[in-house]
């Protein structure tokens, strides 16, 4: 099975359903030739879309993702690359303490060194990380119009806003930012009613869904056992084929985050082939409302009032 394709919004960018997150690549251990397996792996299911951040591995991932793409860069017009700005951490000995940084240097100099690590000359997607207590809206969409008027960025977005938020940079930029990146799963459910993912139906942008499984929680806390035993149940169900070594459950997961009318892109937070195969097959299940809403519940310990 190779993965669907979609829209982030009417005026582009086109990313795969599923996408390959790159935060923890370096607890992969991988060499640059492991990681180019790796990537052809994925590109060759479908998973094309790429999230990276400035920050991840303490600043390391995108030069060590770079490395490998160095290795063949035909690779890269197979994929669309995404990485955010605006996270400043201690890993920089410059940072005496973990902050944001929102202003329109920072955006510019980091999306600069993300394509010198990453070594491409554009991002197809950037994104402002967190929100910033001390964001200013038209310094940011200064930034946005600065780096895509060069060519740099093909697009803009932003991750972690609420709806509000998100509403105040769109009214400062000339083109539309294409998506919100949230965490969206069982485990969390906040953005499902508090407007946030209404805005992105409303505005027909598709969000994308970081830790749909919890970062891995899903699996071992004992406060989820009911959730497991649910999700275990509704495989049985849904008929989802027994794969050599893969955790199923972890499918069912991510049919209940595509099955939200908004539409999100979930991210795949595991370099492990067999756990990325079982992310793709996911698309073919296909859930009730019932079994929708009964995920919720076991998840929430409680039923709907
Ligand atoms: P996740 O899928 O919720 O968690 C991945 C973790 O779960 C890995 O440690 C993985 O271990 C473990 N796991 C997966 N399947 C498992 C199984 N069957 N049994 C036991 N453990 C299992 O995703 P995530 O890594 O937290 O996030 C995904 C991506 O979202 C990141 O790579 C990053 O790109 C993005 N992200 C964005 C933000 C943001 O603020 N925008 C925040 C966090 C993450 P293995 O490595 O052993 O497979």
């Amino acid at each position: 099975m190779s993965v669907s394709r979609l829209p982030l919004h009417p005026e582009g960018p086109t990313f795969s359903r599923l996408i390959m997150g790159y935060w923890r690549l370096m607890e992969w251990q991988l060499s640059p030739s492991a990681l180019l397996d790796l990537m052809k792996y994925h590109l060759d299911l479908g998973v094309t879309t790429i999230d990276h951040a400035d920050i991840y591995g303490g600043y390391q991932c995108e030069q060590a993702f770079g490395e490998a793409l160095r290795l063949d860069p035909s690779l890269r017009n197979r994929m669309e690359i995404v990485s955010k700005c605006g996270i400043a951490l201690t890993a920089k000995p410059e940072h005496a303490l973990n902050h944001y940084n929102t202003g329109k240097a920072h955006i510019i100099a980091s999306a600069e060194a993300s394509l010198q690590k990453l070594g491409t000359d554009h991002l197809d997607l950037l994104l402002i990380h967190r929100p910033d207590p001390l964001m200013d809206a038209d310094e940011i969409a200064d930034a946005f119009i600065t780096l895509k008027q060069a060519g740099k960025i093909k697009h803009a977005g932003v991750s972690n806003f609420t709806a509000r938020q998100f509403e105040l940079l769109q009214s400062r930029l000339p083109f539309p930012l294409v998506t919100n990146q949230l965490e969206i799963s069982p485990l969390n459910q906040s953005t499902t009613l508090d407007g946030t993912l209404d805005q992105c139906q409303q505005l027909r942008i598709k969000p994308m869904a970081w830790s749909c499984l919890g970062g891995g929680r899903l699996f071992q806390a004992p406060e989820y056992a009911p959730l497991r035993a649910e999700l275990e149940q509704i495989r049985h169900e849904v008929g989802v084929e027994q794969i050599e070594q893969i955790e199923q459950i972890e499918q069912v997961v991510y049919a209940w985050v595509m099955m939200l009318p908004s539409q999100p892109l979930p991210l795949i937070g595991s370099g492990k082939r067999e756990r990325i195969a079982a992310a793709v097959a996911s698309q073919s299940i296909v859930l009730s409302r019932q079994q929708w809403f009964r995920i919720r519940k076991a998840a929430l310990g409680y039923d709907v009032p």
